[in-house]
């Protein structure tokens, strides 16, 4: 859920906007932690850390730029200068300097991210899947309480602050875990689903956490409205890495989470076109830490089965607050696979001539 699915129709959306970014600074700085999460040294100064590595925006930047999914998700900051630094969409603040610039270096390599996927290498992407979700919800916690000011929205900002503090330690646990496999060098705990360098350079760059709600087949994996303390939400890895001449797809889940098994069987048995439809469609459903390529903005902007998907939160419309007997979205025709254009196909690939053009 978004936090901003509560603002009240009626209000002026830039006045709006210009107080949430506000906000989103002043929330970002409280919610630094005194310690590195990876080294546990105490810090004054946070490292500004990118989610997705560099490496893989340059390649689909247009004069130093790229769009990320905020922009689709109708906020101001979704231009990404990435000599200028202007945004901090898809970063994070909570590891030290000298942990950013060391614990990742195996799979920030364009050298090592083409080749099969070792277990080190698949726990760096993790963890840095899981430190961005970490950093979300601790920005998260410290919104709840300045957007409750500011617009009174929530009917239990107490009880939403609580499931966030349920997920935090979650996350905590996960980063942990998984910086242990990359440190230790601990073989044989992930399973790929998927791992493909594809000739061309894919528009889109990605790297995210999904807790699915339903496989291919539209089965029930989490059960993501499951509140109780018991219940462990088990994650999925997704990666888009387009880089020079060729894109890596990558998506793995460690095998303690037992739920995807049957995922794999699916997507063992699907196309490879099929695959690739797939994974675009859980980008633009589940994730918001994608960049985009300026080639696609319009396609983005003004495709309806897009925008339509952005506005659902796990196959259910977002809008409207759906009340307890009509849970399910009845009559609501989710967005498939399919209705959207799949970005991983070759046919949005991007080729040098538009890429050293600069506008079009
Ligand atoms: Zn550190």
């Amino acid at each position: 859920m978004s936090l901003f699915d509560n603002i009240p129709e009626g209000t002026d959306i830039i006045e709006v906007r210009k107080k949430v970014n506000k906000m989103l600074s002043e929330a970002r700085k409280k919610a630094k932690p005194p310690k590195c999460i990876l080294c546990g040294k105490e810090q004054s100064s946070f490292c500004n850390s990118h989610s997705v590595p560099q490496m893989c925006l340059r390649p689909i930047a247009d004069r130093g730029k790229v769009l990320h999914a905020s922009l689709a998700m109708g906020f101001d900051i979704g231009v990404v200068d990435l000599d200028g630094g202007v945004n901090k969409s898809g970063t994070f603040n909570y590891i030290c300097r000298e942990c950013d610039a060391k614990f990742f270096q195996d799979y920030e390599n364009p050298d090592n991210i083409i080749q099969p996927p070792t277990d080190k290498i698949l726990a760096e992407i993790a963890v840095k899947n899981m430190l961005l979700q970490l950093n979300k919800r601790a920005n998260e916690q410290e919104l709840i309480q300045v957007v409750q000011r500011e617009f009174g929205t929530y009917e239990n900002p107490d009880e939403l602050s609580k499931i966030k503090n349920l997920d935090q330690k979650e996350y905590k646990e996960e980063v942990l875990f998984h910086q242990d496999i990359a440190k230790n060098n601990k073989a044989g705990g992930y399973q790929i689903l998927f791992w493909k360098v594809l000739p061309y350079k894919v528009p889109i760059a990605t790297q995210s956490a999904i807790v699915l709600p339903y496989d291919m087949e539209g089965n029930i994996l989490n059960e993501i409205y499951n509140f109780d303390e018991s219940v462990r939400m088990q994650y999925m890895h997704i990666a888009v890495f387009p880089l020079e001449d060729e894109s890596v797809v990558l998506a793995f889940y460690h095998k303690r989470d037992k739920l995807y098994r049957q995922l794999r069987h699916q997507i063992n048995s699907s196309s490879q076109e099929k695959v690739l439809q797939y994974i675009n469609y859980l980008i633009f459903e589940h994730t918001e830490n994608v960049y985009f390529s300026k080639k696609i903005e319009e396609e983005i902007k003004n495709n309806k089965m897009i925008e339509k998907l952005s506005q659902e939160a796990n196959g259910l419309p977002r809008f409207g607050h759906l009340s307890a007997d009509n849970m399910f979205g009845i009559g609501y025709k989710a967005v498939k696979p399919e209705d959207i254009p799949n970005f991983l196909d070759e046919s949005w690939a991007i080729k040098e001539e538009e890429s050293t053009d600069g506008e079009e």
